[in-house]
């Protein structure tokens, strides 16, 4: 008789675990997943996919005003929230039904409840009962996190219930500056929702690069979102006539909605992680190592629970490589270096490599290639907007060591780039690459003078 139930017990269902217990299911290794939600985690149900709909369903009406310069006429166009919500939740489930199904072609099992560490070896399962495993993968993601001491905050929603509302509301305040503050407030506002973005920074998107930072924020109240930086709430009241965020300072907003975008944490309630002595860090996530190890050594977590990079690629690749190490004898670890980004925000953003910033600090002396230009497509009807591409390189070496794009089709632009970042391309050889033309992205490989900010010397 075996040893244990299962060689594998995977928690959570979402990309990292779906992976993990896939692959390490194919070698013939016993494996369960339990899934206290729906499978397909956070990614499917209520995060990148569900908000990549919103995203085209949103960029309709740009396009139909941008058509008009274009010898278009656009017929009055109504937007029905109810119809799309119900294409959405269909295709959501859709996909979730092949992640079930491909879990279980691979041969690993699908329980359904709340999983919870009993031991080193051992899990408790909602319903289902005790059940033991030589190796036990977390992989749990993440939670949307609201400041609890904000007096009123239970008003507010987070990005998880936008995913549902009963109706579109007519105005809403976002607050945060992040990926999911500004894709949202893109969202909205294309909608034709009243949309003010609400940052408690001196601007948007901290952490990309500082271009980028300001070319968004410019563009998108070019949009209509209004845009208010260095601006906390003080508490959110419930009024007859909606909403009101009180700010410091005494200003006050009225809006149909509050939604905080104020970060996620790791999902790590209920898990009974002290039980088996698992160790998290100061921020919460499970503590683990190049190898996806806790310190418990039949115990490993990826994805957004161990807050490394919290996206769906990276969660693919983690439970990916655990799965090469413990059940294809390949030890495997993700380089979590060159990882490129995007934000769907509209215009959207691309980012792959150093900020500016980063690389002036860790390099010293680099060169900076930059440009903002309205593309042809605004040319030709007069339009506004503008795309923003910038390149880092290593004075010594010429080493490309980053890449930053904002405008159409940014991050699939960003995709390629991000091959040639991760190869080690140099400007020379960058440039030797030829442009295809007309495209926005040939503007990349054509920018041959360094750029100086002015007020600056070389
Ligand atoms: P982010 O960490 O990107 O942004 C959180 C924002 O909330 C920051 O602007 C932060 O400000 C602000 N904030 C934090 N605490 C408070 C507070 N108490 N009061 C006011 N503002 C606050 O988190 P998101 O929620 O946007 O996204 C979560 C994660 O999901 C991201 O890290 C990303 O990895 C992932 N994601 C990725 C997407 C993509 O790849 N396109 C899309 C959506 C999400 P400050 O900057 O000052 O700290």
């Amino acid at each position: 008789m075996a040893e244990f139930d299962y060689d594998l017990f995977v928690i959570g269902a979402g990309s990292g675990g779906v992976r993990a217990a896939r692959l390490s299911a194919m070698t013939g290794a016993k494996v369960a997943v339990a899934e206290e939600y729906r499978v397909g985690g956070t990614c499917v149900i209520r995060g990148c996919v569900p908000k990549k709909f919103m995203v085209y369903a949103s960029e309709f009406p740009h396009m139909a005003a941008v058509s008009e310069g274009y010898g278009w006429s656009p017929s009055q166009s109504v937007f029905d929230w109810g119809r799309f919500l119900g294409a959405k939740d269909k295709e959501i489930a859709r996909l979730s039904s092949i992640y079930v199904t491909n879990l279980k072609n691979a041969g690993a099992e699908v329980l359904h409840g709340k999983a919870r560490v009993t031991g080193p070896n051992s899990v408790e399962v909602e319903g289902i009962g005790a059940i033991t495993a030589a190796k036990i993968l977390i992989a749990t993601g993440g939670r949307p996190f609201r400041p609890d001491g904000l007096p009123g905050i239970e008003h507010a929603i987070t990005s998880e219930e936008a995913f549902h509302f009963e109706t579109l509301p007519k105005s809403v305040v976002v607050v945060g500056g992040g990926f999911i503050a500004v894709e949202f407030a893109g969202i909205f506002n294309g909608l034709g929702v009243d949309t003010t973005l609400v940052y408690r920074g001196e601007n948007i998107l901290r952490g990309f690069d500082d271009s980028i930072r300001t070319h968004v924020a410019e563009e998108i109240q070019a949009r209509g979102i209004k845009l208010k930086l260095d601006t906390r709430h003080t508490r959110i009241e419930k009024t007859d006539q909606g909403l009101v965020s009180h700010l410091e300072g005494g200003a006050h907003l009225t809006s149909e909605v509050v939604m905080f975008a104020t970060g996620r944490k790791p999902y790590v309630e209920g898990l009974g992680l002290e039980s088996a002595g698992v160790k998290v860090t100061e921020g919460g996530a499970i503590a683990v190592d190049t190898f996806s190890r806790t310190n418990v050594p039949s115990i490993w977590a990826v994805g957004d629970v161990t807050d490394r990079i919290n996206l769906t690629p990276v969660a693919i690749r983690e439970g990916a490589a655990f799965a090469q190490t413990e059940f294809y004898n390949n030890p495997t670890h993700f380089d979590h270096e060159m990882v490129a980004s995007a934000v769907f925000s509209q215009p959207p953003v691309g980012s792959v490599g150093m900020t500016e910033a980063e690389a002036r600090h860790a390099h010293g002396k680099i060169d900076i290639y930059f440009s903002r230009f309205r593309p042809m497509k605004e040319t030709f009807y007069g339009g506004t907007e503008r795309c923003m591409i910038k390149l880092v390189v290593a004075a010594e070496g010429e080493k490309v060591l980053g890449c930053h794009v904002v405008g159409p089709d940014a991050p699939e632009i960003i995709q390629m780039a991000a091959i040639a970042l991760k190869m080690g391309i140099t400007k020379p050889q960058w440039d030797s690459t030829c442009a295809v033309h007309p495209t926005l992205a040939e503007e990349l490989v054509t920018m041959r003078d360094k750029y100086v900010a002015p007020g600056l010397s070389a």
